[in-house]
């Protein structure tokens, strides 16, 4: 059994339905609109989709970028040979990975600027991807839609010739997919994911609460986004289902390395919440900080009281309320009243 977690959804499947059907005598990659690249930048932590193959970070221009392909099935097929059974077995549970996330708007400064900067936009790019089990990404035939993850150690995997996947009901029937005949039509490293639209919110603070040491600033980032998404939802008046956060390593206005702060509405398209954020910036700090400092609890780190969610419990490591609360020392607030 193999399962596929996207956008939160649990998905069963031997591979996935492609929308596209080859003729046997192609002889190349043909042009796939379903089939994309997907990078991430090494330098400045962009990220994006492209139709062609990226050479280059979007954002900064570095080259020192990690790429792979991108399909976005259209479902998710079962193998039809597969027995319907009761027996229930462990699912291979893929964590969900963290979306890609990108918005190509220019920044605000904070006032006063030296505290951070922030930028919106209404029509932010989210990218829920799987890459398997071990994150080496899945191998995929372009011809039939039989997808597997690539083991751990990252070998392609052996297993030809493969069956045509829905290739038809009867065992003694079945043929050999085409897509083993031909080099091109088995790819490697291959992500699946969903590409969608959204609000999205981004934040970098300066503050001397960070620490300059990568992960425990990630924690600070992490738990202060926490805190201002319950901050958020809390002014509005909905469920924090709603609001996605996050946080990126990323680069500073003054090419310094620092982590981004993401908030995005769950909804596709938007639902008109994290774009009230800006307007409402001093206040929801003002509550985070709160929200941060009074753990009903009295907690050591995170908890169920403060800001452990459903969502955040496969971030549990990145969770100290405490960390956080350094970022509102006694400079940051002489400069930014809250
Ligand atoms: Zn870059
Ligand atoms: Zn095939
Ligand atoms: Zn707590």
């Amino acid at each position: 059994m193999r399962t596929t977690v996207l956008d939160g959804r649990v998905y069963r499947s031997d591979g996935v339905t492609l929308n596209w059907h080859l003729p046997t005598e192609v002889e190349n990659v043909p042009e796939i609109q379903d089939l994309q690249w997907i990078w991430r930048c090494r330098s400045c932590g962009n990220s994006g989709i492209s139709r062609i193959a990226p050479m280059e970070c979007a954002g900064c221009n570095a080259i020192n970028i990690t790429r792979h392909r991108l399909l976005q099935p259209a479902g998710f097929a079962v193998d039809l040979r597969h027995e319907p059974h009761n027996d229930i077995t462990i699912p291979q549970y893929i964590l969900p990975r963290d979306p890609l996330v990108s918005l190509a708007v220019d920044w605000i400064e904070l006032a006063p600027p030296l505290l951070g900067r922030y930028r919106t936009s209404p029509t932010g790019q989210l990218v829920h991807y799987s890459n398997g089990l071990y994150g080496n990404g899945y191998s995929l035939c372009l011809r039939c839609g039989w997808a597997k993850p690539l083991p751990a150690d990252n070998q392609p995997i052996d297993e030809k010739p493969h069956k045509r996947l829905r290739g038809g009901r009867l065992n003694d029937r079945e043929q050999h997919c085409p897509g083993n005949d031909a080099d091109w039509s088995i790819l490697n490293e291959v992500y699946l994911g969903i590409a969608t639209q959204t609000e999205l919110f981004e934040l970098q603070l300066r503050s001397t609460g960070f620490e300059q040491t990568f992960d425990k600033d990630k924690i600070v980032a992490y738990s202060l986004a926490v805190a201002l998404r319950r901050a958020l939802c809390q002014q509005l008046g909905i469920e924090e289902g709603e609001i996605g956060a996050l946080v990126k390593p990323a680069r500073g206005s003054k090419n310094e390395l620092t982590h981004s702060l993401y908030l995005y509405d769950v909804a596709t398209g938007g639902a008109g919440y994290v774009s009230q954020i800006a307007d409402q910036l001093p206040e929801l700090l003002r509550i985070a900080r709160t929200v941060l400092a009074n753990c009903p609890n009295d907690c050591d780190a995170a908890c169920q009281g403060c800001l452990l969610t459903y969502d955040t419990q496969h971030h549990v490591d990145d969770l100290n309320r405490h960390h956080a609360l350094a970022l509102f020392n006694t400079e940051f607030l002489a400069a930014f009243p809250l």
